[in-house]
C-alpha cells in the first residue's frame, strides 16, 4: 500500500510536469504554425494528462464534489518526488519526436505522409498512431473511448453554420479596429507589420482561402495551392494606399466568400481538397483555418489600436507581446 502511493506520487508529479511541458510546446508550434508537428505535442500532452488524473484518483484526493470544495479551501498540498525526465520517455513518442526534428532541421512541418492521425486513450493513456485498433493493446477500452487528434480537425471544430457566422462578423470588427485612427497611425508599423498592412494581408489570404474553397466544391480532391499562399511580406504595398479602399477591399473578397458558401449543403461541406501539410481535408478545415488565422490578426490588431490609443506620444517604442504575434511562418 505505502508503496503503491508512492509510485502514485511520483506517476502525480511526472506526468503533471510532462503535461505542462508538451501542453506549452504545442502552444508555441501553434503560434509558428507547424501543426503536425503541435498535434505530436497535444497528444503527448493529453498522455500525460490521462496517467496523472489516474494517478490523483489513485491517491484517493477525489471524492464527492462537497468533498473536494473543502479539499480546495484547505489547500491540497500534494508531496513532491524526484521524477526523472518526463518527456520523450516511451518509444513512440521518441518516435514522433525525431520525425519533428528532421523536418524541421529542413525549415519545415512534418508533411502529411510523414505523420497519421494520432489518438490517446482515455483510460490508460497509450499514445496510437493510425488507424485506430478496435480495442485499446494496454486496456482493452474500445476505440470510441479513444481522444482523436487528427490533421481533419486540427485547424478547430467549428461546423457550417458557425463558419459563416464567424467569417461574416469580420469586416465590421476591421472598421471598428480603425476607426477614428489617422493615417500616421494606420500605416506606422509595430513588429514590423502596420494595421494597412495585416488588413490588405487578411484581403489576399481571403482570395487564397475562396479560390481553395471553390476548387473543393468544383473538382474531386483537388490538390490545395499551398506552397505560396501571399504572406505578410508581400503585404508591404498596402500602406501607400487609402485605408478606406483597403477595407472596402476585403469587404468586398468576403462578401464574394460568402455568397460561395451560403446555403451549402453538408455533403458539399464534407468535400475534400488534398493539401501537402494536412493530407485529404473538408472544406470544413478551411472554414476553420481562414478563422483560425484572422483571429490571430484580429487580436494583433486590437492590442495595436488599444497601445496607439494609449500612448501615441511614444509611437517608435511599442513593441507587442510576443504571444500577440501569430506567426513567424504563413506557409500553410
Ligand atoms: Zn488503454
Amino acid at each position: 500500500m505505502m508503496i503503491d502511493q508512492e509510485e502514485n506520487r511520483r506517476t502525480l508529479c511526472s506526468m503533471s510536469l510532462g503535461y505542462t511541458a508538451y501542453h506549452v510546446w504545442a502552444i508555441q508550434a501553434r503560434r509558428e504554425r507547424r501543426y503536425n508537428i503541435a498535434r505530436i505535442f497535444e497528444a503527448s500532452s493529453c498522455v500525460k494528462r490521462v496517467r496523472a488524473e489516474r494517478a490523483f484518483q489513485g491517491l484517493g484526493e477525489v471524492g464527492s464534489t462537497g468533498e473536494n470544495t473543502s479539499r480546495a479551501l484547505d489547500g491540497l498540498e500534494p508531496h513532491t518526488v524526484a521524477t526523472g525526465p518526463v518527456t520523450g520517455t516511451s518509444s513512440i513518442s521518441r518516435d514522433l519526436l525525431s520525425r519533428a526534428t528532421r523536418a524541421l532541421a529542413e525549415g519545415r512541418d512534418l508533411n502529411a505522409d510523414e505523420i497519421g492521425d494520432l489518438y490517446v486513450c482515455s483510460i490508460c493513456g497509450e499514445l496510437l498512431e493510425g488507424d485506430p485498433p478496435d480495442v485499446c493493446f494496454t486496456c482493452g477500452t474500445v476505440r470510441e473511448g479513444f481522444l482523436p487528434f487528427r490533421a481533419a480537425e486540427s485547424m478547430g471544430n467549428l461546423g457550417p453554420y458557425s463558419i459563416v457566422r464567424k467569417i461574416e462578423q469580420t469586416p465590421a470588427t476591421l472598421r471598428a479596429i480603425v476607426e477614428g485612427l489617422s493615417d500616421e497611425q494606420l500605416t506606422h508599423r509595430v513588429d514590423k507589420h502596420s494595421l494597412k498592412e495585416l488588413i490588405g494581408h487578411l484581403a489576399d489570404m481571403d482570395v487564397v482561402f475562396r479560390e481553395r474553397a471553390w476548387l473543393i466544391l468544383e473538382t474531386d480532391n483537388p490538390r490545395l495551392p499551398s506552397a505560396h499562399p501571399p504572406t505578410l511580406a508581400r503585404a508591404a504595398g498596402y500602406n501607400t494606399q487609402k485605408i478606406a479602399d483597403i477595407v472596402d477591399a476585403f469587404q468586398t473578397s468576403r462578401q464574394q466568400t460568402l455568397s460561395l458558401l451560403r446555403g451549402l449543403t453538408p455533403a458539399a461541406w464534407h468535400r475534400t481538397g488534398y493539401h501537402v501539410i494536412f493530407g485529404s481535408i473538408p472544406l470544413t478545415h478551411q472554414g476553420n483555418w481562414v478563422i483560425n488565422h484572422e483571429l490571430g490578426h484580429l487580436i494583433q490588431m486590437a492590442q495595436i489600436r488599444h497601445d496607439l490609443l494609449q500612448k501615441h506620444e511614444g509611437l517608435g517604442q511599442m513593441k507587442l507581446p510576443s504571444n500577440l504575434i501569430p506567426e513567424i511562418f504563413e506557409g500553410e
